[in-house]
Formats: structure tokens, sequence, C-alpha cells
């Protein structure tokens, strides 16, 4: 009989020694953990509080953002907006043909509590009302560091 990975749906041949397959096994050992980091535990690992200690100020995602400001990165092969992955980890699912929107004006801002769901037009309206300029480039946000954030290339040490 074929020994097979005990983890949930894996179904990978399994030394029986311990059960697991080799990758499970690897990542237990690296990570101390069989779940694979989620989309959404990466994603809030890269936050700063825009105000020191006040967990409703802006959640400045630190990392790659669009030419929109907004936080992007990548979940499963695909290229997801990080302020909409809050949304549905803290809300729930986005209704479709409703967008993600911005109380604060901040686009790389992902506190939930700061988005709102609209419609195209209430996207516009809020962009008009706001006075929202929208040129720009896909550029790395560093939030209220700049520069100075360690993460930063300028900060980098060079190998
Ligand atoms: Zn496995
Ligand atoms: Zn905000």
């Amino acid at each position: 009989m074929d020994d097979r990975c005990c983890v949930y749906e894996c179904g990978k041949k399994a030394k029986e020694k311990d059960k697991y397959c080799s990758m499970h096994r690897a990542r237990l050992r690296r990570t101390g953990s069989l779940n694979k980091k989620t989309p959404f535990d990466r994603m809030m690992k890269r936050i700063v509080l825009k105000e020191k200690w006040n967990l409703m100020s802006c959640w400045e995602y630190i990392g790659y953002v669009n030419k929109l400001g907004y936080g992007r990165l990548r979940a499963n092969g695909k290229k997801v907006l990080a302020h909409r992955l809050s949304w549905k980890e803290h809300r729930g699912e986005i209704p479709k043909g409703l967008l993600v929107l911005h109380k604060c004006d901040n686009s790389c801002c992902v506190n939930p509590w700061h988005l709102f769901l609209g419609t195209q037009q209430d996207s516009i309206d809020d962009m008009v009302k706001k006075g929202r300029n929208r040129k720009g480039k896909d550029h790395h946000c560093y939030g209220k560091f700049g520069k100075e954030h360690p993460a930063h290339k300028s900060n980098r040490i060079a190998s």
C-alpha cells in the first residue's frame, strides 16, 4: 500500500516514517507550519501605519504600487490589488460590477475601514470631488518613510 501525505488534499507520496510528502516536510521544517502563506499574509507583512499605534489611520502598503497608486501583489499567479484583497479578507466578497474605493483618498491604503464599495460612476464622481491627480507611473510606495524606508533600494546593502 502506498503511503500518502497526510495533509488534506495533498495526495503526494510520503515516506512512511513521518507521513508527509517531501514538499510538506520541507515546508514544516522551514516555516514551522504546514500552511502556505496566503497572499493576504504576505500583504499584511508589508503594511505600515501612517500614524504609529493608531490602528484607524491609513495602513500603507509598502511594495509594488501601480500607476494609479494601488498596491499590487501576486496571488496564485494572478496580479491582485492589495486593497481589494484586504476588503475580501475583512469584509467579504466584492459583488460583481462593484469597485473597492477609498474614503481616505490614499490609494496605497488597505485599511478595510477606509474602503467602501461603489460603482464605476461613484469612482469617477469621487475622483472629481476630490480633484484627484491620476497621472503617474508605476512605482514603489514607501509611505511616510519615503526613501528612508528600509525596503527602499537606496538603503539596501550592496552584496
Ligand atoms: Zn504533502
Ligand atoms: Zn486610509
